[in-house]
């Protein structure tokens, strides 16, 4: 778990590695199974997991799904902001040109 900027939801958030989005991931597909009608009580067991393990008041099942690490590219080295994708060349934030070493 790691604290990073989301483009979509346009501030920081607390954002699951692998490990723990790969269980988020089973609570979630788990909440369809669920037949009752309140999205929260639905999705209950993730929003639980993901309150838990982040000390967030998180409401919104889809919102956890795309707070994964693994989405997003490294830091930006001039600001500081997640590069949008793992394979962007240029930061969307400030403009600066990534610079890939491999
Ligand atoms: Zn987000
Ligand atoms: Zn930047």
């Amino acid at each position: 778990m790691e604290l990073k900027y989301c483009w979509r939801c346009k501030m920081e958030v607390l954002m699951l590695n692998k490990e723990e989005h790969a269980i988020a991931s089973k609570l979630y597909a788990k909440g369809f199974k669920v037949l009752k009608k309140d999205r929260q009580e639905r999705f209950k067991e993730l929003l639980d997991y993901y309150n838990d393990l982040t000390g967030f008041g998180e409401t919104e099942p889809n919102a956890i799904m795309h707070h994964s690490l693994a989405q997003f590219g490294p830091d930006c080295e001039k600001c500081g902001k997640p590069y949008r994708t793992q394979k962007a060349k240029l930061c969307a934030a400030c403009g600066n040109k990534r610079i890939v070493t491999e």
